[in-house]
């Protein structure tokens, strides 16, 4: 049975109200951790720690970061990015096997010296900038919000360690491991699903990670901002066939970062599902 770590931090705004209440039932397994981000003192095993400034500067300008601290939102983001380190950090460590990232300042959106749509550190950029320097080489980010990762793209575009597959509006394919797959609007969640197997699980597999990032966002879920049709279900079916990608090609090393949606139903419906199948517990979805 795998063991998942899941990394909370308190956010203001709708969307998260039910957690970590929600997560009540998963708690309580053996191979299920909780790393709270308790602001200023935490002494125990499971703490989530800020990302430590060294690190920002490997990724993003001193511009940005500067930027970033007059918003008023700096000590969250370095939460919000840390969760991401340290879950890579401790999956290294073997400590747990894959993580479920409660991220409210992040991800995708930040580039190398731009951020937009709260996103004001690249926490994915982040662990892998923090595993290059444990030794670590080839990495697999594959993002299903439904915004193109245009921060991701910007920071990797010419790492060819780093294979970024991308659901979005567009179509675009290059040398250097960069994959866009446009999703039209009304996809049903079988055509999403098929996308993965098709695009991303067999390239994945011939570009072997040893690490797999999954931008998990769940805004193109029928009746959000950025919908497509899909429903919350699909999410969870996407759990599963990511999970078992990185169980057949890096030992189960998975990074499950949430990143945009705004429904509370939804997040409460979906997030512990997908915790779920992470940890291998049996998820009461219909898409078992
Ligand atoms: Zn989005
Ligand atoms: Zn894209």
């Amino acid at each position: 049975m795998k063991r998942t770590g899941i990394f909370f931090i308190y956010f203001h705004g709708e969307r998260l109200k039910d957690f970590p209440g929600a997560l009540e039932g998963l708690l309580d397994k053996g191979n299920v951790s909780y790393y709270d981000a308790v602001y200023g003192s935490c002494d125990g095993l499971y703490c989530l720690e800020p990302v430590a400034e060294r690190l920002l500067h490997k990724v993003h300008s001193d511009n940005m970061i500067t930027g970033v601290k007059h918003t008023g939102d700096y000590e969250a983001a370095l939460y919000s990015a840390g969760g991401t380190v340290q879950a890579a950090e401790d999956i290294r460590q073997g400590r747990i096997d894959n993580a479920f990232v409660f991220t409210g300042y992040g991800d995708h959106h930040a580039g190398r010296d731009f951020c937009h749509g709260m996103c004001y550190f690249n926490g994915a950029a982040l662990a892998i900038a923090m595993l290059k320097e444990k030794g670590v080489r080839r990495f697999a980010i594959v993002d299903t919000d439904s915004h193109h990762g245009d921060g991701t793209r910007d920071i990797f575009r010419r790492d060819t360690g780093v294979l970024h597959v991308c659901f979005c509006d567009q179509d675009y394919s290059d040398a250097y491991h960069k994959i866009d797959i446009g999703i039209p609007s009304h996809t049903h969640d079988e055509e999403y699903l098929a996308k993965m197997k098709e695009v991303f699980i067999p390239r994945a597999k011939a570009f072997k990670p040893e690490y797999i990032f999954w931008e998990c966002g769940y805004d193109a879920t029928k009746g959000e901002y950025g919908e497509k049709g899909i429903s919350p279900d699909c999410h969870i079916g996407l759990a599963r066939l990511i999970k078992t990608t990185a169980d057949e090609i890096c030992e189960g090393r998975l990074i499950t970062i949430l990143c945009g949606g705004s429904t509370r139903d939804t997040a409460t419906y979906t997030i512990p599902r997908i915790i779920a199948v992470l940890a291998e517990l049996n998820s009461g979805s219909p898409m078992a």
